[in-house]
């Protein structure tokens, strides 16, 4: 294509290779580069600053640091001044003839001050004092704007802008710049606008109108690329139906020794309708700890099993397989499904044994760990995976399962909801499952923070609890780079709980590093009630379910995240006992005080979101989701909306879909 966009930067007039070099280590290489990379904020030229000089114009920002005086002279006037706090120091601030304002400018408060300055008592005389932004909206002549680039040592802010010019220079001539946006839509700017004021903004509002308006850019090339995209995926196909028979559900919902709830009742009838059809599932199941995702997935799983076809379910922990394992064995042990269990610590007769009743297809349900997707394990016909508690699988991971057959309609299940403020079915293909209610008779789990210091109150707690006939967890956080100091933690506290203990209580520690054999059996007995208290690292943060446990004390809280925190705490509240949490922590911690105040799952991750942001808060890389320059997954919902709407519409007037998918895949913006 030859455009000049694609040009390289060096056939642009008075760049050398000392440039070039540095401009290639910000990734620039073509006029394209250059006008795309967008500076991240405006300067005012004339802001407060230590270069300013007698007699400039200035703006000031800052907070009021003294009452005002006064002083009066001639016939009604006077003069007022007071101390402002910027962030290059203290200013003296002169006014006239304002008595009115005196009452507002107090100490603490936050000004908008324009100016004039004066060097030789260093005071500005102001000529507007305002209490917000406002100020700067009406009156341009304050404003010289400047943008700032993220750039590197070498060359600096002002030599990058003459370059942009330089670039935009050529552009204009060419007019190569296609918009993807109709005319006229909504009133948004041709992008070439778009971009120049970007880099050339006549004030920080056009700047601010141009930034929004190059997000649309972002979110609506993004929309026709995931529905081009999805296109090409979402076309009929007969072979992922699978025919699942009410009569089936309604035969496993009887057999269940307790009645669903709406919530999941609901959500089975979606599921069951979405295997059925003639499309590929790609499916989200998420509901908070403790809803009850396993008896929907197992409700699942016998209807696929009755039409005749595999289902496999992946899980991140042994701990996790297992205790799975037995769950489903217990659901379908009078249903005649047969279901067998896959973990790296199979033996390997057995491994081999499970291998030729796959093929034949001899196992319904196949539970395990990732040993599922090795090389070797194939099914006879699997038509539906499950990946439980996917927030810890990679994306290729998830999709190794699904490519264990052809036509698999995949589940995946999380206990770490996604914020409902990331409007994931505007981002993403996925369609998305809510459990939103918890099984009856379920209470709050009862959160509280304490200090190491009463650790002994803590231990009472525990007793009252062991009194009860319950049992519980203490968790110790892990710490990466030395496992010695794990296991001195989690032994310490074994130590200090063992000798407070008057009755016979045991107390077990269960830790990554131990053979799985040994985990099973302290698990076991944990469930048995021959233990009554596992002191524990994290290897049980996710899924572990056992109902009689009551109390979660969790050492040195503040160190792990709130996503684990609110896992940790979903190993209790699982039947309809009081259940207690108490997070230990001897530092002022966020996250703690969100714990103890906030219950539910969804609000907990909005938390978390808003505290690290959407890349951390996913491992964006990992989780597939996009990253963009300018939008916003957060802020920009609305526009990502009206992108997505656009896009469909851009899609069907279309005759040539082609050259669309050609023009998207040239025209990236989107990393
Ligand atoms: P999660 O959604 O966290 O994976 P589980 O599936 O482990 O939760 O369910 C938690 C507990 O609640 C299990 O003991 C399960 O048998 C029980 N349970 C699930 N649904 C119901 C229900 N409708 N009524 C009563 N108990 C239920
Ligand atoms: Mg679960």
């Amino acid at each position: 294509m030859n455009n000049i966009l694609y040009n390289s930067i060096s056939s642009v007039k008075g760049i050398g290779p000392k440039t070039l070099e540095l401009l290639a280590e910000l990734n620039i290489f073509t006029i394209k580069d250059v006008i795309f990379n967008i500076p991240y904020r405006v300067s005012l030229s004339n802001e407060f600053s230590l270069n300013v000089k007698n007699g400039e114009k200035v703006i000031v920002r800052g907070k009021v640091e003294n009452s005002v005086n006064t002083s009066f002279y001639g016939k009604n006037k006077n003069r007022s001044f007071f101390s402002l706090l910027t962030n290059i120091g203290s200013i003296k601030i002169i006014f006239f003839n304002q008595l009115y304002l005196k009452q507002h400018i107090v100490e603490g408060k936050e000004l908008v001050i324009k100016g004039v300055y004066n060097s030789s008592n260093n005071t500005i005389t102001a000529s507007s004092i305002s209490f917000s932004n406002n100020i700067l909206e009406n009156d341009n002549s304050y404003e010289k704007t400047e943008v700032v680039y993220h750039l590197k040592k070498g060359i600096t802010n002002k030599q990058y802008i003459k370059i942009v010019q330089k670039c935009f220079d050529l552009v204009k001539k060419e007019n190569c710049l296609i918009d993807l946006v109709p005319k006229d839509f909504k009133g948004i700017w041709s992008l070439y606008k778009i971009l120049y004021t970007l880099h050339f903004p006549e004030s920080s509002i056009s700047f601010d109108k141009a930034k929004k308006m190059f997000a649309f850019h972002e979110l609506l090339e993004y929309q026709l690329k995931l529905q081009l995209k999805n296109l090409k995926n979402k076309e009929e196909n007969k072979e992922s139906s699978i025919k699942i028979s009410s009569k089936d559900i309604e035969t496993f919902k009887k057999s269940l020794s307790f009645k669903l709830t709406n919530s999941q009742n609901l959500l089975i009838e979606e599921i069951v309708d979405d295997l059925k059809s003639f499309y590929q599932m790609d499916r989200l199941l998420q509901g908070d700890v403790g809803c009850g995702k396993t008896v929907v997935a197992a409700t699942l799983i016998y209807g696929v099993a009755r039409a005749g076809f595999q289902s496999a379910i992946m899980v991140p922990t042994e701990i996790l397989a297992i205790q799975h394992f037995e769950t489903f064995f217990n659901f379908f042990k009078d249903l005649d499904i047969s279901v067998a269990l896959l973990t790296s610590s199979t033996p390997s007769k057995e491994r081999k044994k499970i291998i030729n009743l796959l093929k034949e297809g001899s196992i319904d349900l196949l539970v395990g760990t990732h040993s599922l997707i090795q090389d070797d394990i194939i099914f006879k016909n699997l038509k539906f995976s499950i990946t439980d508690e996917q927030h810890r699988f990679g994306v290729n991971q998830r999709r190794s399962l699904c490519e264990k057959g052809e036509n698999i309609n995949t589940l995946m299940m999380t206990a770490t909801p996604i914020p409902r403020s990331l409007a994931i079915t505007l981002i993403t293909d996925i369609k998305v499952s809510t459990i939103n209610e918890l099984p009856s008779g379920r209470k709050k789990v009862h959160t509280t923070k304490a200090t190491s210091k009463n650790i002994y109150s803590v231990f009472d707690n525990i007793i009252s609890e062991l009194k009860l006939g319950r049992q519980g967890y203490v968790v110790c956080p892990l710490i990466e780079e030395s496992e010695k100091i794990d296991l001195k933690n989690v032994e310490e506290i074994y130590e200090k709980l063992n000798s407070y203990l008057t009755n016979n209580y045991k107390i077990a520690i269960l830790h990554g590093k131990m053979k799985s054999k040994e985990k099973d059996k302290i698990i076991e007995k944990f469930l048995n009630k021959e233990i009554h208290i596992l002191i524990s690292t994290t290897v049980i943060e996710v899924g572990v379910n056992v109902p009689n446990a009551t109390f979660m004390v969790i050492v040195d809280a503040n160190r792990f995240g709130l996503a684990t925190l609110h896992q940790l705490r979903g190993r209790v509240g699982r039947s309809d006992y009081q259940s207690y949490c108490i997070l230990i922590s001897d530092v002022k911690s966020e996250r703690v005080d969100i714990m103890c105040l906030e219950n539910d799952g969804f609000k907990i991750a909005e938390f978390d979101l808003k505290m690290r942001g959407p890349g951390d808060f996913f491992g964006t890389k990992q989780s597939g989701l996009p990253s963009f320059k300018v939008a916003d997954l957060i802020n920009d919902t609305e526009l990502m909306y009206l992108a997505k709407k656009l896009a469909t519409k851009l899609i069907d007037v279309t005759d040539n879909k082609d050259k669309l998918i050609n023009y998207i895949g040239l025209h990236k913006t989107i990393s």
